[in-house]
This record gives structure tokens, C-alpha cells and sequence, in this order.
């Protein structure tokens, strides 16, 4: 029986998986893909290195996918691996992160990441004052837009054929923003960029943001039956992970950090969640009785 197994191989698991070795808890650590959409190499770099450095602290590093969970009548955890392997734990820590998906146009998928981007503060300095384009439906493409407009003061916003709410239309016309409600039949790479097609027009743009859709990566926390919550501002069906500020679920010693908790988290914001539901996962092994 272990005392706490982490599940998750992004970065809040390593930063998680960190703190909990330092410890002196010995972890296991079912880690997955350990590939993490981070900004540059040198924070690329800097991951890697940690998670070599983790088996120095006394952690086990599992390189499986957890394929089920169920929890014992003593109240443990009982996990299955890729591997068909059972793992035994006292508490379990999930980091197992969302996915993010670019909307379904044509040729999208292909720029996805290079061209066309989700979040403005990671990608937006290095096209800041050029030609943007915004894919989004309703509102919640023109609140993108409106966001767009804080690094270039040319932005479109294409609505694809969904129109939001009338007070929205009035800001994004004060603010400037070109608005084209055709549906967009495709997307293209340009020499400086991208095009955008609609039924009526081709643009060229530097690059493109879009409102993705986003789904847990895993269903562990279902299958566990933790309660999940509505977020109002994503098209997330599952629901994040309802957690309090210590990361604890609703189900007693089932914690969780990172992005299947708070989907907005950038790297740094899930490695500091980690950290910190780490602390409290060891705070709550120790009152529970578990001292090691
Ligand atoms: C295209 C793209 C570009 C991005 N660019 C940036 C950027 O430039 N800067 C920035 O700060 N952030 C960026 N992000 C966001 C960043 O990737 C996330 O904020 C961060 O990775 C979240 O960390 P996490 O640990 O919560 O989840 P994740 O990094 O998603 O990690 C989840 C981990 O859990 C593992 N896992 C899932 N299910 C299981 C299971 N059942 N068993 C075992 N393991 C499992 C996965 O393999 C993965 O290793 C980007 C995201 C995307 C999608």
C-alpha cells in the first residue's frame, strides 16, 4: 500500500510530485505523456530536467496511463494501469490537465499551435500590432476579440455565423474591431500568415486566436464520483474539478492541482497550484495519522 500516489505528468504533477518527495513521502507518480505545451525550450528544458531529478528524491515515476480507479471499504484507492498493474494508495493527487482543440474549419488543425493560437498572454507579445484574427461564436468569441485588442489595434473578429449579444457588438464597434459574421469555410497559410475564407471574402492575417474547445484530459475524478463545476466562460462539458483552496475534492484524501481544477492555469499558475496542494496534501496526511 502506498501512502500517496500522483497521477499526471504535466507541470503541476512535477511540482507536486516535487514537494511531496522532499517530503520524504516516496510517491508514485503515474505520469503518462510527459509532453507539455510550454512557451520556450529553456522552460521545456527546465521540466525534463526536474522529472530526472525526481527519482533522486525518492519518488517512483510510473511512465503508464491510470485507466481506472475505485475506492476500497478500508478507504483506500485501488488503481489500474495501462499495463493491466493495481496499484494500492491512501490518498491520490490527479494533475491529469484538459485538452484544448481549435475550432472544426478547414485546414485549422494543420496551423494549430504555430498560426493559430488559444491564449493571448502566451502567444500574443509576438505578434502584438499586426493584423489579428479572432474565430469565436457569440460572446464568447467577441470577449476574445475585445481581449485581442489590448496587443493589436487590428483585430477581426470572425463569428462564423453566431452574432453576440447587442451590448457586445457596441463595444467591439468603439473599439474598432472589423466584424465578420460569415461562416468561415477555411484557413490557409499566407506568405506573412494566414488567410481566412468566407463565403464572401479571403483576408490575410499574422495570425489567429480562437475560442477552443476544451475537455478533461482523463475521467479518473468521475469515476470517483468528486463533484464537478460549471465554468461558465468555456465549452468544457465535463465541468472542472470542484476543489477548495487546498485542493482537497469531495471525496476525503482524493486531492487535485492544475488545470482539470482551474483551466485558465498557464505552466507557472499549475506549477504553483501544485506546489501548494502539495503542502496541504501532506498536512492532511500527517493529521490523518499517516506521519510517513
Ligand atoms: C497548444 C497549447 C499551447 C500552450 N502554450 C503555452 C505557453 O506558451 N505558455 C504557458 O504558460 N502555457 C501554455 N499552454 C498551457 C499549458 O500547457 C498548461 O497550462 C499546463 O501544461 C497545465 O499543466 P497541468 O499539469 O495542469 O496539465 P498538463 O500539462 O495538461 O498535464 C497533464 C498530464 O497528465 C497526464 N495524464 C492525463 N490523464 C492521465 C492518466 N489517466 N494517467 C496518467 N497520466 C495522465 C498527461 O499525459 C499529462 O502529462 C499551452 C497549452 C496548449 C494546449
Amino acid at each position: 500500500m502506498h501512502t500517496i500516489t500522483i497521477v499526471g505528468g504535466g507541470p503541476a504533477a512535477l511540482a507536486a510530485s516535487l514537494v511531496l518527495s522532499r517530503s520524504c513521502r516516496k510517491p508514485v507518480v503515474i505520469c503518462g505523456d510527459l509532453t507539455v505545451e510550454a512557451p520556450e525550450v529553456s522552460a521545456r528544458e527546465r521540466i525534463a530536467a526536474s522529472w530526472t531529478k525526481l527519482k533522486d528524491f525518492g519518488a517512483e515515476v510510473i511512465p503508464e496511463r491510470a485507466i481506472a480507479v475505485s475506492q476500497l471499504e478500508s478507504g483506500a484507492f485501488s488503481l489500474r494501469l495501462s499495463s493491466e498493474r493495481i496499484l494500492r494508495s491512501r490518498a491520490l493527487l490527479l494533475c491529469t490537465g484538459i485538452t484544448e482543440k481549435p475550432p472544426q474549419i478547414e485546414g485549422i488543425h494543420e496551423l494549430w499551435g504555430t498560426l493559430v493560437h488559444s491564449c493571448l498572454y502566451c502567444h500574443g507579445w509576438e505578434v502584438q500590432g499586426e493584423p489579428l484574427a479572432v474565430i469565436g461564436h457569440g460572446d464568447r468569441g467577441a470577449h476574445l476579440a475585445i481581449r485581442a485588442r489590448g496587443w493589436s489595434h487590428d483585430v477581426t473578429l470572425y463569428t462564423d455565423g453566431a452574432q453576440p449579444s447587442a451590448s457586445l457588438i457596441t463595444d467591439l464597434t468603439n473599439l474598432g474591431i472589423n466584424l465578420q459574421s460569415a461562416p468561415v469555410l477555411s484557413v490557409d497559410k499566407a506568405p506573412t500568415g494566414l488567410n481566412v475564407t468566407t463565403k464572401s471574402s479571403t483576408a490575410e492575417h499574422r495570425c489567429m486566436f480562437v475560442v477552443p474547445t476544451v475537455r478533461q484530459q482523463s475521467n479518473l475524478a468521475e469515476q470517483l464520483g468528486c463533484r464537478m463545476r460549471h465554468v461558465e466562460e468555456l465549452d468544457l462539458a465535463e465541468g472542472a474539478v470542484a476543489t477548495d483552496t487546498a485542493g482537497q475534492t469531495s471525496v476525503r484524501m482524493v486531492f487535485a492541482a492544475g488545470t482539470l481544477v482551474d483551466p485558465t492555469l498557464r505552466v507557472a499558475g499549475a506549477e504553483g497550484q501544485g506546489n501548494i496542494v502539495a503542502i496541504a496534501t501532506n498536512e492532511e496526511l500527517m493529521r490523518a495519522g499517516f506521519l510517513y
